[in-house]
């Protein structure tokens, strides 16, 4: 067993998210955790996934009408894990299986191209912690927007590395 991973987690106040309108507490331990990926081609440059996460939130909350952005939390390229609704928050990521689940979106289109060692590490950290402090319950499910929905959301190399991921959690 690893020690417990410590995460980063830049704020909503450090990447500047305007407040929800409304939040409902998701009960936890969340039994799931749903991977996406945002679609949007990506460089990984701090500034540039700063201005990816407003463009996002903009997006969700006026063109779709969301609280608030719809994942838990976003991971760059280079590994720097942002705040979204955050913990314990139910978010609006995948459709009638929001309320007992967790939504974490890696910054980037996966379709063709594979996501960075870093932001696979991040992503398991993030787990791991949720899962020590009780977010997550220890024998949670992680699955692809895909095992959902009818969509290619979390991009086919995405959804491929899924597995090293629960290997490591097992
Ligand atoms: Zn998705």
């Amino acid at each position: 067993m690893d020690p417990i991973a410590t995460v980063k987690v830049v704020t909503r106040g450090q990447w500047g998210a305007v407040a929800s309108r409304c939040q409902e507490t998701l009960k936890y331990p969340a039994e799931r955790v749903v991977i996406h990926h945002t679609a949007i081609v990506h460089g990984g440059e701090f500034q540039e996934c700063v201005g990816q996460l407003i463009h996002i939130q903009t997006m969700h909350m006026q063109d779709r009408n969301f609280d608030d952005i719809g994942y838990n939390f976003l991971i760059g390229g280079d590994g720097t894990v942002y705040e979204g609704r955050g913990w314990g928050v139910v978010g609006a990521h995948t459709k009638g299986n929001n309320h007992d689940s967790l939504g974490i979106a890696l910054l980037g289109n996966f379709n063709n191209e594979s996501p960075s060692p870093k932001a696979l590490s991040s992503v398991k950290k993030i787990l791991q912690f949720g899962v020590s402090q009780g977010y997550l319950n220890t024998r949670f499910i992680l699955l692809g927007h895909r095992d959902l929905g009818d969509t290619l959301c979390p991009g086919e190399r995405l959804y491929s590395s899924l597995q090293n991921i629960m290997k490591a959690h097992e």
